[in-house]
């Protein structure tokens, strides 16, 4: 058992897993890519073989996303007017064109950072991890019983 795998056999730390999910790469390789489509996470990594079909990352990044944008975009549109006289057709054109702009371009790196969460904190089936320096069918490490990674690992509760 001295050989040391290729692949870290280790969780990734919470704040890596996130800037590693946020860049769109693997929580746990960081080389491997997250997203297939656009917010379509991966089935499983391309490196590593971290199984990612089972995260719930749900309405977590659109709230999020909203929660940034409208602060940003809010103060904005509040300093331009106070400070500055500034068309309305400008203000009618420039904030809604950059409000999607920004949320467009947010959505995805934050869905890879909620992801990155879960597989931090072990949620949603992330509890199981690579098999260390194994590919094809060591790191399948989906269960024969049929039950889920969350079921086993006693997480199932909603
Ligand atoms: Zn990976």
């Amino acid at each position: 058992m001295d050989d040391r795998p290729p692949t870290t056999p280790t969780r990734t730390g919470l704040i890596r897993s996130m800037a590693r999910g946020f860049l769109g790469r693997c929580p746990h390789c960081g080389e491997g890519r997250m997203f297939g489509r656009f917010l379509k996470v991966r089935p499983e990594c391309g490196v590593c073989g971290l199984e990612m079909h089972h995260h719930r990352a749900d309405d977590l990044p659109p709230y999020v996303v909203i929660f940034v944008v409208a602060h940003i975009v809010g103060y904005l549109i509040l300093e331009l007017e106070m400070g500055y006289d500034v068309p309305l057709w400008f203000q009618l054109t420039f904030w809604p064109l950059a409000t999607l702009g920004m949320a467009l371009a947010l959505l995805q790196p934050v869905k890879g950072a909620v992801v990155g969460l879960q597989y931090a904190l072990g949620m949603h089936g992330f509890a199981t991890l690579p098999s260390a320096g194994s590919e094809g069918e060591e790191s399948r490490f989906g269960p024969a019983d049929g039950r889920t990674p969350d079921a086993r690992a006693g997480l199932g509760r909603a």
